[in-house]
């Protein structure tokens, strides 16, 4: 067994939980998330191969004390060699929880073979019960083939199935309720997320952004109460609702990430890996630490750790968005990987 060193920062947090981008591409144009016309995606040379992801999160788990990883994107979905990837990282010791986060087309038949691979659980991006809506908020008719994907991954035992959901002023902001009654009766988690400044089009604004204290007013029907569990470095804070219990029995609960209007940064305790294998230590880090550059230069796992415990030495106290001289990152969230 390698030697264990830690993510710590010089906050005192320490990063157990990995976040990985398995691509920037995306089958979906969110509004709040990037143009109608796509981006130039990364080339793919520059892309990290599925081998050399595999090694940069044993890495992170056999020589960092990641306990924790979730493969995101852009789509992970579109990436060829996801399920080897998840089998890999299952057979890793000590093994991390694995998770990935998805707009869940294809989910419908990725779902069986990804759970076979080892994978723990899902969170699926919803915005809207509406087809109409989801045609114009994601720019592509796949309203159905999400629900498909949902219902596929709860079959398949990636439970809890999570849903995010990012509200938007006058596009979708009245549907807290509904989407709330809908993830209820179906025994899945939903949690609201507060748009951030991290779309492609620098089209973010913090005077017309959907805040948590207004998610948590539209949902005052369902009475609900303060989660009796305690939040830990979760980002999302969590409520419970009264009368329903969700797949499992337990209480249901629903969550809000307030990333903007009550930040949670003292807590963090993520690290990410962009496609191209950038270590970043905050979403809205403005440098990154190259290991891919260790990697193809022939470095040995005892360097590659060494060069990641130092990019998350350097994570600032906080994101700074209410910062005069905040600067939104050069990337956009579909290419660090939210
Ligand atoms: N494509 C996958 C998906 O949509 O779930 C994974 C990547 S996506 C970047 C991860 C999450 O980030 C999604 O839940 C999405 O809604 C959220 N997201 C994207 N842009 C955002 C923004 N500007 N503010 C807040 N959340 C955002
Ligand atoms: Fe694609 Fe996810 Fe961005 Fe939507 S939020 S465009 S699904 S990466």
């Amino acid at each position: 067994m390698a030697a264990l060193i830690t993510l710590a920062d010089r906050f005192g947090r320490v990063a157990t939980d990995l976040r990985v981008s398995l691509t920037d591409r995306c089958n979906l144009r969110c509004t709040y998330c990037m143009p109608a016309e796509g981006l130039a995606w990364m080339p793919q040379p520059d892309q990290l191969t599925d081998d050399e992801v595999i090694r940069l999160v044993r890495i992170a788990v056999e020589r960092l004390g990641v306990t924790e990883v979730r493969f995101t994107g852009g789509e992970p979905l579109i990436r060829r060699g996801l399920v080897g990837i998840v089998a890999e990282a299952a057979r890793l010791s000590p093994r991390p929880k694995l998770s990935v986060t998805t707009n869940g087309i294809g989910l419908d038949r990725l779902a069986p073979s990804l759970r076979e691979a080892g994978l723990d659980r899902v969170n699926v991006s919803l915005d809207t019960l509406d087809p109409g809506r989801f045609e114009a908020l994601t720019r592509r008719d796949r309203h159905a083939d999400v629900l498909h994907g949902l219902r596929a991954a709860a079959e398949a035992g990636l439970t809890p199935v999570k849903i995010n959901t990012v509200l938007m002023r006058g596009v979708n902001d009245d549907e807290a309720p509904a989407l709330l009654r809908f993830a209820l009766e179906h025994g899945y988690q939903l949690r609201f997320i507060e748009q951030m400044p991290l779309d492609a089009q620098h089209q973010w604004d913090r005077h017309t952004m959907v805040t948590a204290e207004e998610i948590l007013t539209a949902l005052a029907p369902f009475d609900l109460r303060p989660d009796v569990v305690s939040r830990g470095t979760a980002p999302a804070e969590t409520w419970l609702v009264p009368g329903y219990t969700d797949a499992a029995g337990e209480p249901a609960r629903v969550g809000v990430i307030a990333s903007v209007t009550r930040p949670f940064c003292g807590d963090c305790d993520r690290t990410r890996l962009t496609a191209d294998g950038q270590v970043r230590n905050c979403l809205f880090a403005t440098e990154e630490s190259d290991l891919r550059k260790l990697l193809r230069d022939g470095a040995p796992d005892v360097e590659i750790a060494e060069g990641w415990r130092v990019a998350m030495w350097g994570k600032r106290a906080g994101h700074g968005i209410d910062d005069p001289a905040f600067l939104q990152p050069a990337r956009p969230m579909s290419a660090i990987g939210g």
